[in-house]
């Protein structure tokens, strides 16, 4: 574990992603974790345009993006499909190795399923957009020995802030509360 707050490979990989995806002079001059918490956003904003509980992530495995998804209770009438279980189940089956160096970015704190999801697979890194609104288990996966970033991203609040005042039934039953 390092103190990287990127916690990602190393630049010159997501230099040759860019290059094999659409690259834009903004994605070229943005860090790694801006530019993936960025697009886990981008991911919670289409479930909240579809209806849904406005919650992103996305799986970056050698400084690409592997996988994304975002909450999908209203949308399908899922229990399960947290946005980092879509997300992780949008990346289809992996083998253990691609796991152990993959980081795993949610713009909200991850709970307690995706939690396990995360410690199962051996994810080594988790980048989180914000832990206000919602505080996960985080200290599990902290004893597990996976790297967790905090970023504290003022978007990631107010999408969660707006969500939870206009539906707070559903908010609660997305956490497993009344
Ligand atoms: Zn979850």
């Amino acid at each position: 574990m390092t103190g990287d707050p990127a916690g990602l490979a190393d630049p010159a990989d997501a230099v040759r992603s860019d290059s094999a995806e659409e690259r834009s002079s903004r994605a070229a001059t943005v860090p790694d974790m801006d530019r993936f918490l960025a697009a886990a956003i981008a991911e919670a904003e289409a479930g909240l345009a579809a209806g849904g509980i406005p919650i992103g992530s996305v799986l970056v495995v050698d400084g690409e993006i592997a996988g994304r998804g975002h909450n999908q209770r209203m949308q399908k009438g899922s229990v399960v499909l947290h946005a980092e279980m879509d997300c992780l189940e949008n990346a289809g089956r992996l083998p253990a190795s691609v796991y152990r160096r993959a980081t795993l970015y949610s713009t909200l704190s991850p709970c307690s399923m995706c939690t396990g999801a995360i410690l199962l697979y051996g994810i080594p890194r988790v980048v989180v957009g914000e832990r206000r609104t919602f505080q996960g288990p985080q200290h599990l996966l902290e004893e597990a020995g996976v790297d967790v970033t905090v970023v504290d991203d003022p978007r990631c609040r107010e999408l969660m802030t707006d969500f939870i005042a206009a539906n707070p039934t559903l908010w609660n039953e997305d956490i497993g509360e009344e």
